[in-house]
């Protein structure tokens, strides 16, 4: 019998992508065993100011960080909807593409994770998915009670004891690379005219320095 597709959702703001994002997509697509990593770029995400660069820039910068990675694809599925984006809509989503028995996963950084549960409806993404949390440097803060009640008994400790069904767990992953890397702090280089050289892939930078984007110098 064929395994069941194993498939992740990453959302974010992407403003820009640097190589945090990228190394946790590939080093997730490989510890988890996933077929595909969505990287799905939010237009205007709901607990966030307006991003200053537009969301088909950032998805383009997005497209060309991937280039062709295997396993990882620049999902445009949340700008092409109208209103605003909520992760239950995009999983919904993803689950009527893949089916009843894909292996979903929403994936997200210990910082998005500690602010679960102001989400638009957080406890129906476990009807579609599992929750996966990435730990990320410098974000050790623990989780609400309103987080650890919304979890229940959802956490299991093994990509095997979550992969046995198709949603409804939550397991937390250290990946190999951890990167103290944020795009608040790309931004703000930028504006300082300050070199993001390594911390985003060539060809974002190339983008960015030729069409000045985040430059307000
Ligand atoms: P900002 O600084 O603008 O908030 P960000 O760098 O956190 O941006 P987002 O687009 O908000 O990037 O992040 C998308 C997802 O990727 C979130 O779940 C976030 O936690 C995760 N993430 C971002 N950077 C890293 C990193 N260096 N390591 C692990 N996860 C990360």
């Amino acid at each position: 019998m064929t395994q069941p597709a194993r498939i992740a959702m990453l959302g974010g703001t992407f403003d820009p992508v640097h190589i945090g994002h990228l190394r946790s997509a590939v080093e997730l697509r490989d510890s988890l065993g996933l077929d595909t990593v969505h990287m799905i770029p939010a237009p205007q995400p709901p607990l966030r100011g307006a991003p200053q660069v537009s969301p088909h820039q950032r998805l383009a910068l997005l497209e060309a960080a991937i280039g062709d990675t295997p396993g990882l694809k620049a999902d445009a599925r949340e700008l092409e909807r109208e209103g605003p984006s909520f992760s239950v809509d995009t999983l919904r989503s993803l689950r009527q593409e893949y089916g009843d028995q894909a292996r979903l996963v929403m994936a997200i950084g210990w910082d998005a994770f500690l602010r679960l549960a102001q989400w638009h409806k957080p406890e129906q993404l476990f009807a579609f998915a599992h929750l996966v949390v990435i730990a990320r440097p410098g974000h050790t803060e623990e989780p609400s009670a309103s987080l650890l009640e919304l979890l229940g008994e959802r956490e299991v400790d093994s990509v095997s004891r979550l992969m046995a069904v198709p949603h409804g767990r939550m397991l937390r992953v250290t990946l190999p690379t951890a990167m103290a890397i944020s795009a608040t702090q790309i931004r703000q280089w930028l504006s300082e005219g300050k070199s993001v050289r390594y911390l985003v892939p060539e060809a974002v930078e190339s983008t960015i320095l030729n069409e000045g984007l985040y430059q307000r110098w």
